[in-house]
C-alpha cells in the first residue's frame, strides 16, 4: 500500500462523464489498495470565463485590492470541481471528501495570482486517510497569513498536487493530462517528435521555462527539490487499463543519480513565441550603462530574458534584450521617456515578430560541439540568427518568428530526436 497523490488538469474535468471517469479511476487505485490524494484543476476553460467576468467590471485591475478580489474569483473554479469529483466518488462506492485549500489548510504568501506555498499542514489529510477515506484537494489556492484566498498563477495545479505530495511523502504524484507524456517537441509542429519515457528533472526545468506547457514551471521546481518522483501520463486511456500498465505509461521525471541509461546528448526541443525584442543602439560605453538601461525596466517590474551587449566601437556600443511581448510596448514607453534621454543613446529599434528555440540536454555537459551543430542546421536553412544564450544544459537561439517551424522541425532531424536512445552529438 502506497501513499500517491493524483492530478487531474481541466479537460480531464471537463464534464460530468470525464469526472465520473476520473472517479472510476481513482477507485481502480484504492481497491488496489492505495491511500489517495486528488488534486483537480477546473473544468476546462473555467478559469478563464470567471477572469472574463471579472474583466468585464475591470479591464486591467492592478492594486492589491483588485487583485485580492480576482484570486476570491479564480479559486471558485477549483472549488466546484472537488466538490463533484467527492460526489462521484461517493456515487462508485468509494467514500471521499473534499476540501479547499483554506481548510486544509495550504499556506502562501500574500502575493495575489502568483502566490508561493510557504507550508502544508497536513494532518487533517493523513486522519481522513486514515480513516479509509480519498482526499480531495483543490488545485491553483490557498490562504496567506491573514486568511485571504490566494492562487498560485495560471497552471498552478501542477504545484499544489507535487507540493502536497512533497509534503505528505507520497511515494508518487501522477499528473494526469490530455497529453500522454513530455515529447521530444510539439506534435502538432513534428508529427515524428517522440514521447520521452523518462527526462531528466533539470531538463524538464528547462523545457518548463523555454515554453513547454506540460508542467508549471513552479512544480517542477518543487519536485526538484523535494525530490518527488513525478510521472505525466494520460488520463485519456480507458480508465479500467490494468493499473501496472498505467503505472509504467507516459514519462518519468528522473533525478540524474538514478539514471542509468545511456542518455540522450539532446533530449527536446522547447520553443516559445512570447518574447520580444529591443535593442538600443549608439550607447555611450561607460561603466554603469547596462544598469542604466536595465534598471528602470527591472524596477517597472518586468521581467528580462536574453541580454547581448556588443563589444565597443568608437566608445559606443549596442544592447539588446528581450521581455514578455506583453509587457513588450510597456518597455518601449519606458525606454522612450527615460532611458533614452539619461544615456544619450542614438536610437531605439523594437521588434516583436521573434522568437526563441532552444535544445536542451544533460549530455550537451560532457559533448562538445552540440552548439555548433544547431548553428550549422539553421545556417543550412537560411535561418539568420540574431541572439544566442546558452546554459550548461541548453542553448537559445533569436530568429525571426517566421522561420520558427522550420527550425524546429530541421532541429528534430539533425539531433535525431525520432530516433530512441539517440547518441548524436
Ligand atoms: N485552473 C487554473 C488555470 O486554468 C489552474 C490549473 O488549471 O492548473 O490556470
Ligand atoms: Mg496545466
Amino acid at each position: 500500500m502506497a501513499l500517491i497523490v493524483h492530478k487531474y488538469g481541466g479537460t480531464s474535468m471537463g464534464s460530468t462523464e470525464r469526472i465520473r471517469s476520473v472517479a472510476q479511476r481513482v477507485a481502480k487505485w484504492v481497491r488496489a489498495g492505495h491511500q489517495l490524494v486528488v488534486v483537480p484543476s477546473a473544468m476546462s476553460g473555467e478559469t478563464n470565463r470567471l477572469l472574463g467576468l471579472a474583466k468585464d467590471l475591470m479591464p486591467s485591475p492592478g492594486d492589491a485590492a483588485a487583485l485580492r478580489e480576482l484570486d476570491a474569483i479564480a479559486a471558485t473554479g477549483e472549488q466546484v470541481s472537488v466538490g463533484l469529483l467527492a460526489l462521484a466518488l461517493q456515487a462508485q462506492g468509494v467514500q471521499a471528501v473534499s476540501y479547499g485549500g483554506w481548510q486544509v489548510p495550504i499556506q502562501t504568501d500574500s502575493a495575489y495570482t502568483k502566490a508561493r506555498i510557504s507550508r502544508i499542514d497536513d494532518a487533517r489529510v493523513r486522519s481522513d486517510l486514515a480513516a479509509g477515506k480519498v482526499v480531495v484537494i483543490t488545485g491553483f489556492q490557498g490562504i496567506d497569513p491573514a486568511g485571504n484566498v490566494t492562487t498560485l498563477g495560471r497552471g498552478g495545479s501542477d504545484t499544489s498536487a507535487v507540493a502536497v505530495a512533497a509534503a505528505m511523502n507520497a511515494a508518487e504524484c501522477l499528473i494526469y493530462t490530455d497529453v500522454d507524456g513530455v515529447y521530444t517537441t510539439d506534435p502538432r509542429i513534428v508529427p515524428e517528435a517522440r514521447r520521452l519515457a523518462s527526462i531528466s528533472f533539470e531538463e524538464m526545468l528547462e523545457m518548463a521555462s523555454l515554453g513547454s506547457k506540460v508542467l508549471q514551471i513552479r512544480s517542477v521546481e518543487f519536485a526538484g527539490k523535494y525530490r518527488v518522483p513525478v510521472r505525466v501520463l494520460s488520463s485519456f486511456t480507458p480508465w479500467d487499463i490494468p493499473i501496472d500498465e498505467e503505472a509504467r505509461s507516459g514519462t518519468l521525471i528522473t533525478f540524474e543519480e538514478d539514471e542509468k541509461m545511456e542518455q540522450a546528448i539532446v533530449s527536446g526541443i522547447a520553443f516559445n513565441r512570447d518574447e520580444a525584442k529591443i535593442s538600443v543602439i549608439g550607447v555611450p560605453d561607460r561603466p554603469g550603462i547596462a544598469y542604466q538601461i536595465l534598471g528602470p525596466v527591472a524596477d517597472a517590474n518586468i521581467d528580462i530574458d536574453v541580454i547581448i551587449q556588443n563589444v565597443s566601437h568608437d566608445g559606443r556600443t549596442d544592447f539588446s534584450f528581450t521581455v514578455h511581448r506583453n509587457d513588450y510596448a510597456r518597455t518601449m514607453d519606458l525606454l522612450k521617456a527615460q532611458v533614452m534621454p539619461s544615456t544619450g543613446a542614438a536610437e531605439l529599434r523594437g521588434d516583436a515578430k521573434i522568437c526563441k528555440v532552444s535544445i536542451v540536454g544533460i549530455g550537451m555537459r560532457s559533448h562538445v560541439g552540440v552548439a555548433s551543430r544547431m548553428f550549422r542546421t539553421l545556417s543550412e536553412e537560411g535561418i539568420n540568427i540574431q541572439m544566442i544564450t546558452t546554459s550548461e544544459i541548453k542553448t537559445s537561439v533569436v530568429i525571426d518568428e517566421k522561420y520558427m517551424e522550420l527550425a524546429v522541425r530541421a532541429l528534430h532531424k539533425a539531433f535525431e530526436l525520432e530516433q530512441p536512445a539517440n547518441t548524436v552529438g
